[in-house]
């Protein structure tokens, strides 16, 4: 037979038979090292354990304990899913099944057998079905097939023939036999079904095929499977943790905002809780930018479209802009996607000089953004959004100090709503150069504003990572990414040079030298979109907002009514004309329940319970959010108590 060599992680190089199986290697060298291989690798390409080695190349075992092995073992079940599946549902079409950051999931189709797509109630049949797989210990096959042979072998398939079809034309085409069941794969399973024990599905979500909205409605079964019962309770229980944390779940608890298709999709309503919490953001974040010499300003929503045309909007930022709207005289309106045109038009409103620098504007603009209805979630990805905006006009030289500036008022405010630098990292968002579409076609200015943005982080000291094609189409940008408490990372401020938009707005400004000069605009957002950064919120404090920011600071309940219904209302008054959030619950209902609702739902920092002895000693007994103490006070020093706890932005 042919010989192939391979050579071993250790750089030793081994002649072998061509089709030597990567189990017999493993047990060559040893029998437990055999035992936790789940797959090998040939350079990057996956051989199963007891297939073929076709080629020569760098050979590796992945073992049980690595990341790429818990992979295969969650791409290995979606089989396992799609197996069972198709005993049951004989006539279902499966689209692309995939291992994620906490387990699995699979899209399928079962519209041509029934009306009836498969439910979550239908779970503990199908894992029953996975488990009896399980115990056939089934193995697995990758084989290599002409694309003709695959067109055939899934003609009744036809997400998997679109798949094929879109494959290059050079591409090996491997498909996989488990038993009866057959599916594309290009490699990386476990040997045999027998691998697979310790999995749960967990929900199904409507999911459009290739996520465009245009295409079918798919339905796709998310599913946990571990190498051993610990850790599958563990995500259990995660999972249970971050339901409970996602901001939609609470926004209905806490009666924060609703989105209805009345009103459309990614159309957040803000109730008067949720609107309590992002009024006070604004308040505070008005002030701070005051502080540092913003000024303040409200411009348009809605502004000519070719103003979007100069900006370059239009060309290269259409994808995610409302279509334009024709007014009776035949102008053209655009609903902004940013602010940043009409920001500059307020700098072009009159001449400025260099003591007008650096000409610093803010403000809660509000923008729409055309996103696909598939991405739409809750409020961190809506239609309409208002952005804390704000752009900074300098002299060249400036760019430094300001941008240092900017950071130094991002952090102030982090500072104050308790985040650490545990809590995010820093990235420089640069263009891809090969995406001219997307990004505006000038290589000079490129290198400048990327070589400017990157010297200021070296001078400033600070770590940071690159990431390509992250830039705004204007220019580079320095990100900061935070991780959520669902685990992913999204931007939450962002800094941004801007050479190209002052050349296309020809801004300019009188030298001491009285000559003209072309400025630098700095784009900023200190804490994002109001959406999505009161969404983060939310997951944060898992509710538990600081009474800063709490929607309701303290809840005052009467024990009864008729006797001590008027005492309570006097707190109410006094405490709210003192500039707190009070509510007065004054429902016919048990003490008890009132409590409760205002612990469990309203998660409210303090109750303020008043009966006989509370209207005797002028007085309330307080109960502290998170305990089960008790505590008679004072109002007056009950009040001091509250204000001191604002006044200091208190963790939640
Ligand atoms: P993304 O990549 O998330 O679409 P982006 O890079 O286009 O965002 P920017 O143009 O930098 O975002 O927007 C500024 C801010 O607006 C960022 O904080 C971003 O998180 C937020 N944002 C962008 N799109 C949305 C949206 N659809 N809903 C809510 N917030 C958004
Ligand atoms: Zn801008």
């Amino acid at each position: 037979a042919d010989l192939i060599k391979i050579t071993m992680p250790d750089g030793t190089e081994k002649e072998v038979e061509q089709n030597t199986k990567p189990i017999e290697i493993a047990e060559s060298i040893s029998p437990s090292l055999a035992k936790k291989s789940v797959v090998a690798k040939i350079d990057d390409h996956f051989v199963g354990m007891n297939e073929g080695i076709r080629f020569s190349g760098k050979f590796r075992l992945v073992t049980k304990g690595e990341d790429e092995a818990l992979k295969v073992l969650r791409h290995s079940t979606t089989h396992l899913l799609a197996q069972a599946l198709r005993r049951l549902h004989p006539k279902i079409h499966f689209g692309v099944g995939v291992a994620i950051a906490n387990g699995f999931y699979y899209d399928t189709d079962d519209s041509d057998e029934s009306e009836k797509q498969v439910a979550a109630d239908e779970f503990p049949k199908i894992e029953a079905e996975m488990k009896k797989l399980v115990q056939a210990n089934i193995p697995i096959q990758h084989q290599i097939v002409s694309r003709k042979e695959a067109l055939k072998i899934f003609a009744e398939d036809p997400y998997k023939i679109a798949l094929i079809n879109d494959f290059p034309a050079d591409q090996e085409i491997t498909i996989v036999k488990q038993g009866d069941y057959t599916d594309l794969d290009r490699g990386g399973l476990v040997p045999s079904t027998g691998w697979i024990k310790h999995f749960a599905l967990t929900s199904v979500a409507g999911a459009y095929w290739r996520g465009m909205s245009d295409n079918q409605m798919m339905q796709r079964i998310y599913g946990l499977s571990e190498w051993n019962p610990e850790n599958l309770e563990a995500q259990k229980k995660a999972l249970e943790e971050r339901k409970e944390r996602d901001h939609r779940t609470i926004g209905k608890q806490m009666e924060l905002f609703f989105t209805n298709p009345e009103i459309g999709a990614g159309l957040p309503v803000w109730l008067p809780n949720g609107a309590a919490i992002r009024r006070t953001i604004e308040d505070y974040l008005v002030e701070k930018e005051r502080q540092n010499g913003y000024m303040n300003v409200y411009t348009p929503v809605v502004s000519n479209l070719d103003l979007y045309k100069r900006s370059g909007h239009w060309d290269h930022y259409r994808d995610d802009m409302f279509p334009a709207m024709t007014a009776d005289d035949g102008e053209q309106l655009e609903l902004r996607p940013m602010n940043c045109p009409s920001h500059i038009e307020i700098f072009e409103h009159e001449p400025r000089s260099y003591r007008d620098l650096p000409y610093r504007i803010a403000e809660f603009g509000q923008m729409h953004r055309w996103e696909k209805s598939g991405a739409l979630t809750g409020l961190s990805r809506v239609r309409e959004m208002t952005l804390n905006d704000g752009h900074t006009v300098v002299a060249p030289e400036q760019v430094e100090p300001e941008f240092k500036g900017i950071l130094q008022l991002i952090r102030d405010v982090y500072h104050d709503f308790g985040f650490t630098d545990q809590d995010y990292r820093f990235r420089l968002s640069y263009r891809d150069p090969k995406n001219t579409k997307k990004y505006y076609d000038d290589d000079a200015m490129w290198e400048h504003a990327q070589a400017a943005l990157k010297r200021a982080m070296d001078d400033m000291g600070l770590d940071y990572f690159e990431a390509e094609g992250e830039a705004a189409f204007y220019g580079p940008k320095l990100d900061i990414q935070f991780k959520t408490a669902l685990g992913n990372e999204e931007t939450m401020s962002t800094i941004q040079l801007d050479f190209l938009l002052p050349e296309r707005f020809d801004m300019k400004y009188t030298g001491e030298d009285g000559k003209d000069h072309r400025p630098v605009l700095i784009h900023r957002g200190v804490v994002g979109t109001m959406e999505r950064f009161v969404a983060f919120l939310i997951e944060k404090y898992k509710g538990q907002f600081p009474t800063w920011l709490a929607p309701v600071q303290a809840v005052v309940i009467p024990v009864n009514y008729g006797a001590h219904g008027d005492y309570a209302r006097n707190i109410y008054s006094k405490l709210m004309k003192d500039g707190r959030r009070i509510k007065l619950d004054n429902r016919d209902e048990k003490l008890g329940y009132l409590i409760r609702d205002a612990q469990v739902n309203l998660k409210t920092p303090y109750i303020l319970v008043v009966g006989d002895q509370e209207l005797r000693d002028n007085s309330v007994t307080v109960r502290f959010r998170g305990s089960d103490q008790t505590k008679e006070m004072k109002i007056d020093e009950f009040e001091e108590m509250i204000n001191d706890d604002v006044a200091n932005y208190s963790k939640g």
